[in-house]
């Protein structure tokens, strides 16, 4: 199943390059009260709204893809975690890049453990990037993003994928500079989600899939999720030794190489095997 935000707050069925609104099934999601649980009410339940959704659909309104704006899959995370280098040439790549290594040692999971965004940094693919700082280096990073179903923690490796409540292709953007990384990959739209949630139950391996990104119709990035160093079963296990993890939350799994610059003006295409694919605009930040 794939399921989307849509427009105003919708709540979609994807289904042959089709959009079907089937918000009324989130009437199943009861009312919170203050302080509200931890993360998004809508993942969590996802296991019991799916037969209404189902059923929904049957004579649901259906919109094209194309003609729907995409909001992040997830509304309410408790917490969008990023990995450090993870696929060897990237590794590579950014060592031979002065721009990003000037004084600062490169790492990967093993050395490094996990990092976080913040929340407020996520954006569906409709909303596009909005640069902050367009004249300093805004990078692009292609990434498996796998979102966690059920509250967990010390889950192992074996029980890892156990935990997804599905997966969808992440944009962690960054700007370039000295500040903490944390604060430059936390920007305003700097983590895009999308275009639509796939549900764990149809992709059969998340560590063998293609995926492949373009700015302006330009190659820049393209690998296989076989190549990551720690796969997303052991990302998992790492990061639920160190917190819990709640329904909703957004694991953003490592770029390959082809990082690369993007500017205001330019459009992203992205692409994962068995999620599919969308295009994400880059704006310049305009503030009051
Ligand atoms: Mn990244």
């Amino acid at each position: 199943m794939k399921i989307c935000r849509f427009g105003d707050n919708r709540l979609g069925l994807v289904e042959d390059r089709q959009v079907i609104d089937v918000s009324e099934a989130l009437g199943l999601i009861p009312a919170a009260n203050y302080p509200y649980p931890a993360g998004d009410a809508l993942i969590s339940r996802l296991d019991a709204i799916r037969p209404r959704i189902l059923e929904l659909a049957a004579s649901g309104q259906r919109f094209e893809v194309s003609d729907v704006a995409f909001l992040s899959p997830v509304a309410n995370p408790s917490k969008i975690i990023g990995a450090p280098s993870n696929y060897e040439r990237h590794i590579a790549e950014a060592g031979r890049d002065k721009v990003i290594s000037a004084g600062r040692k490169r790492s990967t999971i093993a050395e490094a453990g996990l990092f976080l965004k913040a929340n407020s940094s996520l954006a569906g693919v409709s909303e596009g990037v909005r640069l902050r700082f367009p004249d300093r280096r805004n990078d692009h990073e292609l990434e498996l993003a796998a979102v966690i179903g059920v509250t967990c923690t010390n889950v192992s490796e074996a029980d890892a994928l156990d935990v997804v409540a599905g997966y969808a292709i992440g944009l962690d953007m960054v700007v370039r500079g000295p500040e903490e990384r944390s604060l430059r990959k936390s920007i305003d739209t700097y983590s895009v989600l999308g275009p639509w949630l796939v549900t764990a139950d149809e992709i059969d391996d998340p560590d063998n899939l293609d995926m492949w990104l373009k700015v302006n119709g330009e190659d820049r990035q393209s690998t296989n999720t076989s190549d990551m160093i720690y796969n997303v079963a052991r990302q998992i296990a790492v990061m639920s030794s160190f917190y819990t993890l709640y329904p909703g939350d957004i694991l953003m799994t490592g770029t390959p190489e082809g990082v690369g610059q993007v500017l205001p003006g330019d459009v992203m295409e992205m692409w994962c095997e068995g999620i599919g694919e969308a295009r994400v605009p880059v704006f310049e930040e305009v503030t009051a």
